[in-house]
């Protein structure tokens, strides 16, 4: 089921005489998600996903903008008219009731026409919970089940009814690192399955970028960035998408474009063809370095990290904006490594310029190094 947002805002009212200011919480929202895919809604606290997804949920209600699930426009319907499953990040399951009547419990509601034989409903039960593989745990009570188990629960209970669309609100937030993986891989499995559109809200951009097909990256309300996670990545719009994405963080530095070369602390690292006079921002991913003793960037070196197949070179510049500058660099050129400063070559496709009144891009013309 395609799904369409059109301008899609939400207002809140000032809570109290002390707080009166209204709230935009999603401002002019528009996206079509594609049937069968899987959107990884991201952003930090409070930039609005949540109230996003009550919207398509119709928990909320838009102050402006329509929402549709293929040609329906469903703006105006009630949650249980828009053929949806939900899943909270706190499982909300009956905790009197077993596995097998929690998951049954949308269908006991269900009235008229759509009906269904006690058998029927326990077959479709037992088909949500096979889906899930939580079929051997059916006469527990969610007390007896790890939180794994417990979310797992929650995710049949939704899927029972045959949504149209699924929405997840940081539903692995609760649970551990491990699990969290496991849990991951496992919704993105289902969702496979199924092939039921889904979105999926989360703060963690790496929970988002490993299972989406598509992200849209918010802040405060409005939309930053939205697309393929490797193609917003390799192409951010601005300097708050650039820093959201990657772990570690991009390292930001002060610079300066002079005769269409970029210079940080006046020293000249990288050409940028294209790129008039200007002060930047300077963003350069950890992996966008490349040890190299005759290199344009010197850093002063604070230490090593070694993590297997890559070490993470701790270092310094003036220019930086954090006190720590981070690259990422190939075990074998660990040798090379030493001393109190280190010099570097930089990757250029590593390497993004922003404005430095609005944090845009500056795009120049970037040359792969070999
Ligand atoms: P989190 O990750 O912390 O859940 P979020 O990105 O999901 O955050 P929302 O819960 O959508 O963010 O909130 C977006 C903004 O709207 C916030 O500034 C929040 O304080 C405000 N907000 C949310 N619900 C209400 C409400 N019922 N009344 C007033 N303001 C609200």
């Amino acid at each position: 089921m395609e799904v369409i947002l059109q301008h899609l805002t939400k207002k809140f009212p000032g809570r109290s005489r002390k707080n009166p200011e209204e709230v935009t919480a999603v401002n002019d929202f528009s996206f079509t998600i594609p049937d069968g895919s899987l959107l990884g809604l991201l952003g930090p606290s409070g930039c609005g996903k949540s109230t996003t997804l009550h919207l398509i949920s119709g928990l909320l209600a838009p102050t402006s903008g329509k929402i549709f699930f293929g040609g329906d426009d469903v703006t105006g319907l009630p949650p249980e008219n828009r053929g949806i499953g939900l899943v909270f990040q706190n499982y909300a399951l009956y905790p009197h009731l077993s596995v097998k009547q929690n998951i049954m419990f949308p269908l006991e509601n269900l009235k008229g026409k759509d009906k269904l034989s006690r058998q029927a409903m326990l077959d479709k039960a037992l088909e949500a919970a096979r889906l899930v593989q939580i079929d051997s745990l059916m006469e527990r009570r969610p007390g007896e089940l790890s939180g794994g188990q417990q979310q797992r629960v929650a995710i049949a209970r939704a899927l029972v009814k045959r949504p149209r669309v699924l929405l997840l609100d940081e539903p692995l937030s609760n649970l551990d690192a491990r699990l969290r993986l496991q849990t991951r891989e496992e919704i993105r499995r289902i969702q496979q399955e199924t092939g039921i559109t889904t979105i999926f809200v989360t703060h963690d951009q790496e929970e988002a970028m490993s299972i989406s097909d598509l992200i849209v990256v918010m802040k405060d309300g409005v939309v930053q960035q939205a697309g393929k996670p490797q193609a917003v990545y390799d192409d951010p719009a601005n300097l708050f998408t650039a820093k959201f994405l990657g772990s570690p963080q991009i390292n930001v530095f002060d610079g300066e474009v002079r005769d269409g070369r970029l210079l940080l602390g006046g020293d000249a690292v990288l050409d940028v063809p294209g790129v008039s006079h200007r002060s930047v921002y300077a963003g350069i991913r950890p992996e966008g370095f490349i040890p190299d003793p005759e290199g344009p960037l010197a850093c002063g070196l604070r230490g090593v990290e070694v993590m297997g197949r890559d070490i993470s070179v701790l270092a310094s510049h003036s220019a930086a904006a954090a006190p720590t500058v981070r690259a990422i660099i190939g075990a074998k050129h660990m040798a090379g490594i030493q001393g109190t400063y280190v010099r570097f070559a930089l990757q250029p496709r590593k390497v993004f310029l922003f404005d430095r009144d609005t944090g845009e891009r500056v795009p120049f013309q970037a040359e792969a190094v070999e």
